[in-house]
């Protein structure tokens, strides 16, 4: 099992199995509504907090990731537990020196109350039976991509 931690200022997430999460620190969260991330989570889609690199920690155990070329262009890759298989963040270029951290890893539900997303990257690939969330803004794609 991989455990990891994040520390910005009095926030702290300890995750996997075993983890708190006290609160999310991120200024973007959102759900991603790509083939990749139904195919990883196996679900509609992915719920993220985008969490800079500094202050996160891999404090036991190594994950696993594989690589491949994202419709950018660039390379993305995922990190995920070698033990469980639970996908744990992904990193490209895209998101600068910050990880896509998947909310489903923390343990208590309050991350996901506090995770509200503020974007939806890849609304137009939504499955047909959901709403876009509320408030949420509503990109093409990744980032930097039109709204829709
Ligand atoms: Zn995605």
């Amino acid at each position: 099992m991989v455990f990891l931690s994040y520390r910005a200022d009095t926030v702290a997430i300890q995750t996997t199995r075993g983890g708190i999460l006290t609160h999310l620190p991120s200024p973007s969260q959102a759900l991603c509504h790509c083939t990749d991330c139904k195919k990883i989570t196996g679900s509609a889609y992915s719920t993220n907090i985008v969490i800079p690199s500094e202050g996160f920690e891999v404090t036991s155990g190594k994950p696993k990731s594989w690589k491949k070329k994202a419709d950018s262009g660039e390379s993305i890759e995922t990190f995920f537990c070698g033990d469980c298989g639970t996908t744990m963040w992904r990193e490209t270029p895209t998101f600068g020196d910050n990880k896509a951290f998947k909310v489903g890893v923390l343990d208590t539900l309050s991350g996901f109350n506090d995770a509200k997303p503020d974007l939806e990257l890849y609304a137009p690939q939504r499955a047909s039976w959901l709403q876009p969330v509320a408030g949420a803004t509503q990109l093409k794609g990744m980032p930097g991509s039109e709204e829709v």
